[in-house]
């Protein structure tokens, strides 16, 4: 991931008077070998407050961009022994934590599906719309249509939202360009953004669904799609991209077309992530999880066997509470993906259609009420188990070596920022030590 030289060699930050400091440096909350029995919630949720970590009366010290101390107040080294010229800041008593995570976006496109909107909220399916050439395909052709520069200003734009949102490290992933050249053209534009450097950004190249002029599974055009897509996964990777994702599903790829393109990525070593059992279930997240899936997403649908699958292979679950509440999905049970020992984060899913949030402490909250995480879970899955998943250890985390990614919250502790559904509770954001808001 990119480090811009206008971050480096910034002297020290040192942030004092935190009310509570929010690490999550402690040892990891998935046991896999935990019981199922009565009480396996409770311990779930004490291990992950474990992992999480809270410190009171803490104080923050951030050199040239990474963590040196992050800790009691009363043992923080002493001014001068630190990394010239120093910059004290006190944060007047309120909750800090490491920088937001958000590991599933489509945060590159043109166009506008305000009209859908309405239209699915007074009754109209995903799939009627999709049918009636809106959906996916409406997003696509306006992304086609769009030159390279509108896109990576709108790309631009909405990393730089983000980033004031406390989203310091993001996945954006293509998917609005169908073939694969088009898809190839938003990596180029992605990478260039990914230079910028505003937000460390994580590629990754989405199949997301096969153009409907070559008709079904069973044609012989699109069967040669699936086969130009996988030819085209080693400039992906040239591109930058560090992951595949393949969406299966009803109206999307077939479980075997998905398989043969995560075969085709990870021959080529990119991480694996699968758009899988959202509407209608198919088994891809059994077969992705056995393959080495890094994550499958969504898991509305989800059955035990994938659940299983999932927990002994290590594959991380995203939620997108997003998607759901505005596609009004089943909402996936959280508790019985903790119970088996299944690690879950948390995306905001952003994009035009299903999903138009970039508000990640609104997930968190939503995965709260509606799908039966802990506020400690809740943190996790936007912070350490995201950073697992987009495979970056420093980030997500306040211990000496991580990313001096911080943000500073005007609430009092970690819970009251899920307990508060959404409301703008950030009041400084810093990247590398340095503030963006
Ligand atoms: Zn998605």
């Amino acid at each position: 991931m990119s480090f811009p030289a206008k971050l480096r060699r910034m002297g020290t930050l040192v942030l004092t008077e935190i009310g509570q400091l929010l690490t999550l440096d402690g040892p990891d909350a998935v046991d896999r070998t935990q019981s199922h029995g009565p009480g396996a919630d409770a311990a779930a949720v004490k291990r992950a407050e474990q992992s999480a970590r809270v410190v009171s009366n803490a104080c923050l010290v951030i050199c040239d961009g990474t963590v040196r101390y992050a800790g009691p107040r009363s043992d923080a080294p002493t001014l001068h022994s630190l990394p010239d010229p120093v910059r004290q800041e006190s944060v007047g008593g309120r909750l800090v934590t490491p920088g937001l995570i958000d590991p599933h976006t489509h945060l590159i496109w043109a166009g506008d599906r305000s009209e859908e909107f309405d239209l699915r909220n007074c009754g109209a399916s995903y799939q009627e719309i999709q049918a009636r050439g809106g959906g996916i395909l409406s997003t696509v052709r306006a992304t086609t249509q769009a030159s390279d520069e509108v896109l990576l200003q709108s790309l631009r734009k909405r990393l730089r939202y983000a980033l004031q949102r406390g989203v310091t490290t993001c996945e954006v992933k293509t998917g609005y360009g169908l073939y694969p050249e088009a898809e190839l053209r938003l990596l180029r534009i992605i990478r260039h953004a990914q230079e910028e450097g505003d937000v460390d950004v994580a590629p990754t190249f989405l199949c997301h669904v096969p153009p409907p002029e070559l008709g079904g599974a069973d044609t012989s055009e699109r069967q040669q799609f699936v086969r130009s897509l996988c030819a085209a996964v080693p400039q992906a990777k040239a591109l930058g991209a560090t992951s595949i994702d393949v969406y299966c599903d009803a109206g999307a790829f077939t479980r075997n077309e998905a398989m043969q393109i995560l075969q085709a990525g990870q021959q080529h070593g990119l991480a694996l992530r699968c758009h899988a059992e959202q509407f209608t279930y198919t088994g891809i997240a059994e077969h992705a999880a056995r393959l080495g899936a890094r994550s499958v997403e969504h898991i509305e649908e989800i059955d035990e066997a994938g659940i299983a699958a999932l927990a002994h292979a290590g594959g991380v679950a995203h939620l997108l509470p997003g998607a759901v509440l505005t596609l009004r999905l089943r909402v996936p049970d959280a508790r019985r993906l903790l119970r088996a020992g299944v690690r879950v984060a948390l995306g905001s899913d952003c994009n035009p259609g299903s999903s138009y949030t970039q508000n990640l402490p609104l997930m968190m909250s939503l995965a709260c009420t509606q799908m039966g995480l802990s506020s400690a879970e809740a943190w996790l899955a936007v912070t350490r188990h995201a950073a697992q998943s987009l495979g970056c250890s420093d980030a997500g985390v306040l211990r000496a070596g991580a990313r001096g990614d911080v943000v500073v919250w005007d609430a009092d502790s970690p819970r009251e920022v899920c307990q508060r559904l959404g409301d703008p509770l950030i009041q400084r954001v810093y990247r590398r030590g340095v503030a963006v808001r």
